[in-house]
């Protein structure tokens, strides 16, 4: 009798033919979350992933694996040979921990599967068999098979497996399975959670930050560093580009309208994050932009701060109530540093009465007072790059 851990796919399991390629990637990214858990092996056995050698640290294994996408479940067993009386032994032992746990009466069910169909007894009799072991094995537990405290769930294929916790886990596809892209965050509540969600579906992330320094302090850049740290825990090691918009947004300022300055210094930020894709292979660009929620996120607004660029943006907030995004933010652990009160690069140059529905002539007649190119190239001079692990 061995405790191992099983790792459950979520949507991996419906990728037919690619089933490989999307489960290699997940053990790649499991490995690369448990590297310093020192010597375990994981194989896969009718469906799902096990994790043998990590008895004494589970739960902090537990931790980092209800972060990694494509796991939906990850359960705590005891493997054991598919004897039935060895079954009841595990069964046995499993169950009292948890009445140790609990203390009190716990009622309980079984709930067997059976995967090889050779096996000579069906499921409801194991179940039926296993529960009256348990039963004349230990006190202070019942069955009950509609609403029970806890479910024993065994399940039998070359080995069996026994157990009762479920930890529920994030769902979508592991990361890396989709492309790289390259996370516009601000110091704000949405781009961490735009960021989380496109990770989720299998993007590899880095992200690119613009502040205004010395407008903007030093701890407003500490503050998007520690959103990105967050970010890691689900993403892996990532990069952070810092780059200063502030010699942008002074020429801005000086040449251009003043109810123009976010469209334009917007503008500027989806150009040098096009160059930096296109120069790192980022597949495309994310932003935390959401449909009405501030002046420059109108549609005119969003459609000429597209405009500027040839490249897809991606932007899974869009629908979303802002109510549900902090919900969100709270959920995935960036909301209390989202809502540390530093300044942002947007409030530095911020117009009285920022327009609502630019046009897009007006914004070129506008550029044609800036030298755009020589603008960015100076901009990417000084920029910073700094490495989360
Ligand atoms: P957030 O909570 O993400 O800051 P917001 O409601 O403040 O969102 P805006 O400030 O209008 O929205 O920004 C829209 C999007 O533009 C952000 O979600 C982000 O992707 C990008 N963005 C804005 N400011 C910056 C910045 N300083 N650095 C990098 N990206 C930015
Ligand atoms: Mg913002």
């Amino acid at each position: 009798m061995e405790r191992v851990i099983s790792v459950s796919l979520g949507e991996v399991v419906l990728k037919g033919l690619n089933r490989k390629y999307f489960e290699n990637k997940l053990i790649e990214n499991i490995k690369r979350a448990l590297k310093n858990f020192g010597d375990y092996k994981i194989y896969k056995e009718q469906g799902k992933l096990y994790i043998e050698g990590l008895e004494n640290v589970e739960s902090d294994v537990i931790k980092k694996l209800t972060k990694i996408f494509g796991i939906i479940y990850v359960s705590p067993c005891i493997r054991t040979s598919t004897d039935i009386e060895d079954i009841k032994k595990a069964s046995i032992i499993l169950l009292k921990e948890k009445t140790v746990q609990l203390q009190g009466v716990v009622t309980f069910k079984v709930n067997t599967t059976r995967s090889d169909k050779r096996y000579p007894l069906i499921s409801p009799e194991v179940s039926r068999i296993v529960g009256a072991a348990i039963l004349d094995n230990l006190s202070n537990v019942e069955v009950d098979v509609v609403t029970p405290n806890i479910t024993l769930y065994i399940d039998i294929k070359e080995n069996a497996y026994v157990y009762i916790d479920k930890f529920k886990s994030r769902g979508g596809l592991p990361i890396g399975t989709n492309g790289k892209g390259l996370l516009l965050l601000s110091g704000g509540i949405d781009s961490p959670v735009a960021g989380y969600m496109m990770a989720k579906r299998g993007l590899e992330i880095d992200c690119l930050h613009f502040h205004s320094y010395p407008f903007t302090s030093q701890r407003a850049e500490e503050k998007v560093l520690k959103l990105a740290e967050e970010l890691s825990l689900y993403t892996g090691p990532l990069k952070l580009y810092s780059i200063n918009l502030l010699n942008i947004q002074k020429h801005i300022n000086e040449n251009c309208p003043e109810d123009q300055m976010t469209i334009l210094s917007r503008r500027f930020m989806m150009r040098i994050g096009e160059r930096l894709a296109n120069e790192n292979k980022y597949d495309c660009l994310i932003t935390g932009e959401n449909l009405g929620q501030v002046a420059s996120q109108t549609i005119e607004s969003i459609k000429v701060i597209e405009q500027s660029v040839n490249t897809t943006i991606l932007r899974p907030l869009i629908g979303f109530d802002k109510t549900d995004i902090i919900k969100m933010a709270i959920d995935i652990e960036t909301y209390e540093t989202s809502i540390l009160p530093y300044e942002d690069c947007c409030t530095v140059f911020l117009p009285k009465h920022p327009l609502t529905r630019p046009k897009l002539e007006e914004i070129l007649i506008s550029e044609e007072n800036l030298d755009i190119e020589f603008l960015i190239d100076e901009a990417f001079k000084d920029k910073k790059i700094y490495k989360i692990k």
